[in-house]
């Protein structure tokens, strides 16, 4: 697309669905940005989606005056989250823990499932991976030493609401605080599905965060987060796009999602449409088990890489769930597959109530060096732990660096052979002892 073309035209924003009354408080002009429960389904030219037929089963027995046409409506999906205790218990055989806790909860991050999802999860195990990710237990509610509200400092780096600008050349654009799902080990969990409460995101945090872009010209790459900017409809995020590709200093701009996997109907070609207009544009998406690689998500990923959008994933290491090394290969393996490269796999953040989710960091190494060169390079993602209090990320890597004899320095293969490199003039190793003879 020409760049100057798309710069001179206008952007103004949908004047119908964006613009704001003077009179328009922020609660409403927080739900502006959000899906209206009262837009109409979309268009049948957009319905056209697999469903699996373990998702058919679910929607036949728990939705039974469903069509296919509603259920592949991602609006229908929106509306249709499950929230309430009431509506879990519909569907799932709650434990007295679960109970217990959804009753309890209070504030932010509130239960949030789409039906879509939820056909994906143990409707009678409490231990099945995915559900445990997104319905609450009562270790959520107890706080460990060195958990935080906002661990990795957001608040502190925030320059105008929603825009956090910690990196020289970077900026965190956090447009909503709607999810689809809300996922219990979220590091934004002090701040999604609550609008009304103090961290609010809506059009005038927008117009404050373009202006500060434009007088920032060190920023050439923008993250959209949240929440979850694909939760807000095409026309603003045709807005939100174009108003950013206008900066001429703006690179590029990723969108960091998980709806192509909680909710794969929201790829619509319309919206591919939208995005397309708006290259160099990168996806970052977020996976958590192989359940997730349904007929459904081969269609989300083929739409966005077909559109030529590149597409990351990053994945959570989370105890229980997916802290296995045969789990996580089997969900690269199914990512590259799909034209989705294994990007970042995370420590947990000690977010409060974050405990029963996190694992020894060893525990990531370890899954890494089952990784590393026992199989495609490109299905072993960087383990990363994002620094408490503003840190940034750090990478985690397994040391293959053994020993050092002379001007060789001794390094340790991924079957644990133990190799000479020539390095003259170093001292890389220099302090470690060989345990065994080098070949
Ligand atoms: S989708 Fe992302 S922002 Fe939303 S709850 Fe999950 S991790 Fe948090």
């Amino acid at each position: 697309m020409n760049l100057q073309l798309l710069r001179g035209r206008d952007l103004r924003p949908p004047s119908r669905r964006v613009s704001l009354p003077a009179a328009v408080s922020e609660t409403t002009s927080a739900a502006l940005i959000s899906p209206s429960p009262l837009e109409a389904p979309a268009r049948k030219k957009t319905l056209s989606f697999p469903v699996d037929r373990d998702s058919r089963a679910f929607y036949r027995r728990f939705y039974p005056d469903t069509s296919a046409a509603e259920w592949n409506d991602w609006r229908w999906q929106m509306r249709t989250r499950i929230r309430t205790l009431s509506e879990l218990e519909r569907v799932f055989a709650l434990s007295a823990d679960e109970r217990q806790a959804v009753a309890g909860h209070t504030g932010s991050l509130p239960v949030g499932i789409t039906p879509y999802y939820a056909s994906l999860m143990g409707l009678t195990d409490a231990q099945e991976p995915l559900r445990r990710t997104h319905i609450m237990v009562g270790d959520e509610y107890v706080r460990q030493p060195g958990e935080e509200d906002d661990p990795l400092g957001e608040d502190h780096d925030t320059v105008v609401p929603g825009l956090v600008h910690r990196y020289p050349d970077r900026v965190l654009f956090l447009t909503t605080g709607t999810c689809s799902t809300y996922c219990r080990y979220c590091t934004r969990s002090r701040l999604v599905g609550n609008p009304g409460g103090e961290y609010q995101f809506n059009v005038r945090n927008w117009e404050m965060a373009f202006a500060y872009l434009e007088e920032h010209s060190e920023v050439r790459d923008v993250l959209l987060s949240g929440g979850d900017p694909l939760t807000i409809g095409d026309d603003k995020l045709d807005y939100l796009l174009g108003r950013l590709r206008a900066i001429k200093h703006i690179e590029f701009v990723r969108i960091g999602t998980k709806m192509p996997t909680v909710l794969p109907q929201r790829v619509t070609k319309d919206l591919v449409k939208v995005l397309k207009k708006h290259h160099p544009l990168w996806v970052s998406l977020h996976f958590t088990h192989p359940k997730e690689l349904t007929p459904e998500v081969t269609e989300s990923t083929a739409r966005l890489a077909d559109a030529g959008i590149p597409l990351g994933s990053q994945t959570v290491l989370l105890r229980g769930i997916n802290d296995d090394a045969a789990v996580m290969k089997t969900l690269m393996h199914g990512l590259l597959k799909r034209r989705v490269k294994p990007y970042y796999l995370y420590q947990c953040d000690p977010i409060k109530g974050s405990s029963h989710f996190r694992t020894p960091v060893s525990k990531g190494l370890e899954i890494i060096s089952a990784l590393r060169g026992h199989t495609t390079g490109y299905a072993t993602p960087m383990f990363v732990i994002d620094a408490p209090g503003g840190g940034g990320k750090i990478l985690m890597n397994p040391d293959f660096v053994v020993g050092r004899e002379g001007d060789d320095i001794l390094l340790r293969n991924f079957e644990g052979k133990v190799y000479r490199y020539p390095d003259p003039g170093g001292t890389l190793g220099s302090d470690k002892h060989l345990p065994i003879a080098a070949e």
